[in-house]
């Protein structure tokens, strides 16, 4: 078992390694590790995390009160703790910005097509979580839905969040994410794009251990399901739109 000193040099490897693959850009995301004695190392808010070092690093308990580091912890905090509650099984979490999949998140396009055999295969699919304000208590609301099944989330209009058993295993996930991402935007600007045979979703569903989500997969094949996808944005967005006529108040 690693010593939150080993722990500290990690999470200073992986945040270079997001910020050297554009996957965040000035202060952006943050990363966590779940200690053996159940606090939580988070990355500092404001930092450069291509930049940030093993001192910066903050502890902090299972509320997200700080209980040792410098600054401040990552805005996030709250949403990293509540996942950790959630998710006995999870001992990491990534969160970044990659351009591709964070345009899929602010087109509000999730990415559950089942079209490459190593998404189907890893992660499944990833779905789109609706919006929450960044830092705000109501972000971790927004996963209430997905978190029981999914790994890897689209946040919308803001980035993907990842959960992993270590921290190499969450920052792969969000780079399956956007390496699926950015090839999807291709090939669809190629020709029409098709899903995988659906025996085959189904293989590569139960050698990931994720049959339970083949239903929600499934819904995501052939035309007439991308476009009820198309369909339910607009819907959404003209009840966002009426809510905001009714009230007068802003997009939240
Ligand atoms: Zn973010």
């Amino acid at each position: 078992m690693s010593t939150p000193f080993q722990v500290r040099s990690l999470m200073v490897e992986f945040g270079h390694r997001l910020y050297a693959r554009h996957h965040i850009g000035a202060a952006e995301g943050n990363l966590s590790v779940r200690l053996p004695d159940g606090r939580i190392m988070i990355t500092p808010s404001g930092i450069n995390k291509g930049y940030m070092k093993a001192e910066d690093m903050i502890i902090c308990d299972q509320s997200g009160k700080k209980v040792q580091g410098i600054g401040k912890p990552s805005s996030e905090i709250k949403l990293h703790g509540a996942i950790y509650n959630w998710r006995p099984d999870i001992m990491a979490i990534c969160h970044a910005h990659p351009v591709y999949a964070t345009g899929y998140s602010t087109a509000r396009i999730p990415l559950m097509r089942p079209i490459l055999p190593e998404v189907v295969g890893t992660i499944g699919g990833v779905p789109l979580a609706p919006y929450g304000a960044p830092g705000s208590s109501d972000l971790p609301e927004t996963l209430a839905g997905l978190i029981d099944r999914f790994d890897v989330f689209l946040l919308e209009a803001h980035g993907v969040l990842a959960l992993g058993k270590t921290l190499e295993d969450a920052f792969n996930k969000v780079e399956i994410v956007e390496r699926f991402a950015g090839i999807l935007y291709v090939a669809e600007k190629l020709g029409p794009v098709k899903e995988l045979p659906q025996k085959e979703i189904e293989r590569l569903l139960k050698a990931a251990g994720r049959l339970n989500i083949k239903d929600e997969i499934m819904q995501h094949i052939g035309p007439a399901a991308i476009s009820a996808d198309a369909r339910s944005v607009e819907v959404e967005q003209a009840a966002a739109a009426s809510v905001q006529k009714k009230s007068g108040a802003g997009y939240r």
